[in-house]
C-alpha cells in the first residue's frame, strides 16, 4: 500500500490551500515518510463563479521549479492538474492542455450553470433530483468535450453537500447518466478516482459513495486511482487504507498511477 503514489493534491499556488503547503514541504514530507514519487495538481477552474479561483496558477513556472528541485531529491516530481470543467471555457482549456507537459490532467466538475454545491445554491435553485441531474449531465459533457484528460476526479463530490439523500432512489434515478460516463471512461481509457477527503471532513458522507463505484465496476470499469485531494502537506496520502478497503470490498484488484506520465497498474 504504501507505494501507491497519491494522485490528487493541492500547494499553496491553489487559493484554497495551507499557505505552507509549498513544492519543498511536499517534498521534505515525501523524503521522510520514503514515497517514491509526488504529482502536484493545483486548481484550473477558468471562468469560475467563484472569485477566489479566478486566478489560474502558472504552470510554466512550477514546471521549471520541478525540474529545479528534481535536481536535489530521489523522488520522482510530476506536474500534474485539476481542470474544472466549464462549458464556456473549453477552448481555454484546450489550450493549456496543449501548452504545457502536464504528467497528469484530472478532470472535475465544482460548478453547474454557474451554480456551487458548496454554498447551496445549486441546491437551492434545482431541489436534490434535478442539481444532481445537472451535475451528472455536466459531467458527461466535460468527458465527452474535454478529450486529453487521464483521470476523473471526485465523481461523488455534490453528495458531500447533501443531508440525508435517499440513496436508493438517487441511485435509480441517476444510473442511465452514470452510465453514460462509465462508458465513454472505459472506451477511452480514463481513470476514475476515489477521492479519500469524506474520510477525514466534516460532510454529509463520511466515505466515498458505494454505489457509483459499483456501478462503475458492473458496467466493466477496473481502472481506479486514489487521490487524497490534500490542501496541507500533513493530508498527504490521508485516508488511502479506507480507500483501499473500499475498493477490495467492490472488487477491484488494483489502482492506476501514473508516473512522468507513464501509466502503472498497482495490486492492492
Ligand atoms: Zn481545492
Ligand atoms: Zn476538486
Amino acid at each position: 500500500m504504501s507505494q501507491i503514489p497519491d494522485s490528487h493534491m493541492h500547494t499553496s499556488d491553489s487559493p484554497d490551500a495551507d499557505r505552507d503547503a509549498t513544492l519543498d514541504a511536499y517534498i521534505k514530507e515525501a523524503e521522510k515518510r520514503g514515497l517514491s514519487s509526488l504529482t502536484f495538481t493545483d486548481h484550473c477552474d477558468i471562468g469560475s463563479p467563484n472569485p477566489l479561483f479566478a486566478e489560474i496558477p502558472d504552470f510554466i513556472t512550477q514546471k521549471k521549479r520541478l525540474i529545479t528541485l528534481q535536481q536535489s531529491t530521489d523522488v520522482s516530481l510530476n506536474l500534474g492538474v485539476e481542470i474544472g470543467y466549464q462549458p464556456s471555457a473549453q477552448s481555454s482549456i484546450q489550450s493549456l492542455l496543449t501548452s504545457v507537459p502536464f504528467d497528469t490532467v484530472l478532470l472535475s466538475v465544482h460548478y453547474v450553470d454557474g451554480l456551487d454545491p458548496y454554498d447551496q445554491s445549486l441546491f437551492d435553485a434545482y431541489g436534490i433530483k434535478k442539481a444532481l441531474t445537472r451535475y451528472y449531465e455536466t459531467m458527461c459533457d466535460a468527458v465527452a468535450s474535454v478529450p486529453d484528460f487521464d483521470i476523473l476526479a471526485h465523481i461523488d463530490y455534490p453528495f458531500r453537500y447533501i443531508q440525508s439523500p435517499d440513496f436508493d432512489a438517487l441511485k435509480r434515478h441517476l444510473a442511465p447518466l452514470l452510465n453514460r460516463i462509465f462508458n465513454t471512461l472505459i472506451k477511452q481509457d480514463k481513470v476514475l478516482e476515489v477521492n479519500t477527503a469524506p474520510y477525514r471532513k466534516d460532510y454529509a458522507i463520511n466515505a466515498p459513495v458505494h454505489f457509483i463505484y459499483d456501478q462503475y465496476f458492473k458496467a466493466g470499469g477496473r481502472a481506479v486511482s486514489i487521490g487524497s485531494d490534500a490542501h496541507a502537506v500533513g493530508d498527504l496520502k490521508a485516508g488511502f487504507s479506507e480507500a483501499i478497503d473500499f475498493l477490495k470490498s467492490i472488487g477491484f484488484h488494483d489502482v492506476i498511477t501514473f508516473n512522468q506520465s507513464v501509466k502503472h497498474r498497482i495490486s492492492i
